[in-house]
């Protein structure tokens, strides 16, 4: 070959392969864990993109197989099944979460109870189905996060009242991103963004700006009621429109208060922003049980954590940390 016709193979190698390392945006959404996830990462090849995108949706599944409530073959399933009877092994995962659970139901004063399930499995947002007075005053009793024992050198828990279930509704999302997004550093990912719901964790910006993540209107979902700007943070949500259905002009929502078994009505949207999305997400749930007064002021005493409160009069309010 003589050297023109090298020079040409060359060019043509090197065009080849540097589309090959195309440096670009890559996105994907999926529905998983009753909630849509989306995905956006910058990866330097597609190989490294697809990779990205691919370990975060196998890792929203498996959290979803180990976690949901709706698949008999669950960890919690089991759990709810056997632990009102006798203490039951656990895995290391779900030991530290139940663990994290309890510490924020101490924090939040009960607010944030998983055990508020005992009743919460008797509503059904999808068929307008919820527990009638009697019913909600016979299992009261066993919403109380003091019931669950956890046995550290076991790695076991039991329910010291028969009657106790627990959910991770308001918690095992924002696990999953905190994972997702430890997966994706692994990874080398510098700039990305992985949302589950009204769960959101940002890793690095938007190349040179700002991510920009939204909180919806409560009463209008093509409707923004804030943007929030943000970089290498977390933020979660929790409304009262994620699942309700009405019943005589009153909304029956899937955030309850332990004290009563019943939805809160003092605010319509808590998001709070700080740096892990598990603890976001938890305390945006207990804020919304709170109330706006009690709630925002926990979070004006606890470092690195802002709220921004939706009251129910649809009026903004926000923590001292983001006050200018
Ligand atoms: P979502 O992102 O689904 O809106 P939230 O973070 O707002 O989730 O949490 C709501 C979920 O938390 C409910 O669907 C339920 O599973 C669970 N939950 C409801 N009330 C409580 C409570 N008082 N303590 C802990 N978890 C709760
Ligand atoms: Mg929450």
């Amino acid at each position: 070959m003589n050297i023109r016709v090298i020079n040409s193979v060359l060019l043509v190698l090197t065009l080849a392969f540097s589309a090959q390392l195309k440096a670009e945006w890559y996105s994907e959404n999926a529905g998983i864990m009753g909630t849509n996830i989306y995905v956006e990462v910058w990866a330097e090849t597609p190989v490294q993109g697809e990779l990205a995108l691919r370990a975060v949706m196998a890792e929203m599944e498996r959290i979803n197989q180990l976690m949901s409530p709706y698949i008999d073959t669950s960890e919690l399933s089991l759990i709810n099944a056997k632990a009102g009877q006798q203490p039951v092994v656990i895995s290391d995962e779900m030991f530290e979460l139940l663990d994290k659970s309890v510490n924020i139901s101490e924090l939040t004063k009960g607010a944030f109870d998983i055990t508020f399930a005992s009743v919460g499995y008797l509503y059904n947002y999808k068929k307008n189905q919820r527990p009638n007075e009697a019913t909600i005053a016979s299992l009261l009793a066993a919403i109380n996060y003091k019931y669950i024992k956890l046995n550290k050198p076991n790695k076991s828990v039991v329910f010291t009242h028969d009657k106790v279930k627990i959910d991770l509704g308001g918690i095992a999302k924002g696990h999953a991103v905190d994972n997702s997004i430890s997966l994706l550093e692994r990874m080398g990912i510098m700039h990305g963004l992985v949302t589950a719901g009204g769960d959101t964790r940002l890793i690095g910006d938007r190349r040179g700006k700002p991510w920009i993540v939204g909180i919806r209107d409560p009463r209008d979902e093509k409707k923004q009621a804030v943007v929030m700007p943000l970089q290498d943070s977390a933020m979660s949500t929790s409304g009262d429109y994620e699942r309700y259905f009405e019943e005589d002009g009153k909304r029956y929502h899937h955030i309850l208060s332990p004290k009563t078994g019943k939805s809160t009505y003092d605010v319509q949207s808590v998001s709070i922003i700080g740096p892990s999305s598990t603890y976001n997400d938890a305390l945006s749930t207990a804020v919304f049980v709170m109330g706006l007064r009690e709630g925002l002021g926990m979070i004006n005493r606890i470092d690195g954590y802002d709220a921004v409160v939706m009251d129910n009069q649809r009026k903004m309010h926000y923590s001292n940390g983001l006050q200018q």
